[in-house]
């Protein structure tokens, strides 16, 4: 079975063949960014508009088979009208080629990415995107929320942070390599319980900014608070739910200054720590193909007049019925 994902929840649009084997067989994506300020939901829309055409040919080309026996969106959740554009890709070619249609949640595509690029079997999963940051752990046949942002993503809090200092979206590369000039100033810490929030650091560090303070040392410091932090409630949860692996995912991912931290971490506690590679870390239309087959083979699918868009759905209103 050759499945297609079509990914185009926020910023990314992407669309990828998979097959069942998880070979993939060619994936085209295409990202919306702005020199300056954040995104914006209809302009990234009409990015995914005006380029679907094109990435949908190339898609197939660059496969060597070319078949696609089955369809596979992200409903939610995700900024509506960029999943608006994915919905009615999925809609027309599986009303073209009379092909099954799966209706995929984007975070959960994300954490099953997981058993797809790595070797992790049970983790405790630290989801850290641009909207997301959650601890998350499989309990029966749910995933439990254990901790959750009460404000904002990190990494929208890491781009927030880098508009105010003009360094355009996504600022979280950029940040990572103006820190390795920086040096430590203290910001505030806040971890409550579980929950983390980010909103207070981040007006602390634009305070800063506007004091004189440089962006080196600003940016490594907004790092070492978010990640410390992050390292924190992902201890606890490893220690709560006994698992001994942690899988990083999200585009924060990429981060290396992060990923030392967690690893670090794991290896005191005799742990494993995995993350999704930085290819795949953000958002792409393989995890949605890879989560559109675990459904479609284990029974789901949806017809094309119902299927829609959820911009938000959480992950544990989501029976894990594949397992
Ligand atoms: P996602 O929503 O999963 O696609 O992730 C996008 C987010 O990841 C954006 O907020 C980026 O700023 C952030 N990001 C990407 N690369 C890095 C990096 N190297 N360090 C920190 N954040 C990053
Ligand atoms: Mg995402």
């Amino acid at each position: 079975m050759i499945c297609l994902g079509i990914e185009s929840t926020a910023h990314t649009i992407g669309l990828a063949l998979l097959t069942e084997k998880k070979q993939i067989l060619s994936e085209v994506k295409d990202m919306y960014t702005t020199t300056k300020g954040g995104i914006i939901p209809l302009e990234a829309a009409k990015h995914h508009e005006n380029i679907k055409d094109k990435l949908i040919k190339e898609v197939i080309e660059k496969s060597r088979e070319k078949r696609i026996d089955l369809i596979a969106y992200s409903a939610g959740p995700g900024l509506a009208p960029c999943l608006r554009v994915g919905l009615k890709i999925a809609k027309e070619l599986a009303e073209d080629l009379k092909v099954p249609l799966v209706d995929v949640n984007h975070i959960m595509a994300h954490l099953n990415s997981g058993f797809l690029f790595t070797e992790a079997k049970n983790p405790v999963f630290l989801f850290t995107s641009g909207a997301n940051t959650q601890i998350v752990s499989l309990e029966g046949k749910r995933y439990r929320v254990f901790g959750d942002t009460i404000d904002i993503g990190m990494g929208n809090a890491l781009d927030k942070f880098g508009r105010e200092i003009g360094l355009g979206f996504p600022s979280g590369p950029k940040i990572e390599e103006l820190a390795k000039a920086g040096k430590y100033i203290e910001l505030p810490y806040t971890v409550k319980g579980m929950d983390l929030s980010f909103s207070g650091i981040l007006t602390s560090a634009i305070n800063k900014f506007k004091k004189g303070v440089s962006k080196e040392d600003l940016c490594f410091s907004i790092q070492e608070t978010f990640f410390s932090m992050l390292t924190e409630v992902a201890e606890r949860a490893l220690a709560h739910t006994g698992k001994n692996e942690a899988l990083l995912i999200g585009g924060v991912a990429a981060n290396k200054r992060l990923c030392e931290m967690l690893g670090k971490m794991c290896k005191s506690r005799k742990s494993k720590f995995y993350a999704v590679p930085l290819k795949y870390s953000g958002d792409n239309a393989v995890m949605i193909a890879y989560q559109g087959i675990l459904e479609y083979k284990n029974g789901r699918s949806i017809s094309i007049d119902k299927a829609d868009i959820r911009p938000y759905e959480r992950i544990d209103q989501i029976e894990v019925f594949w397992k």
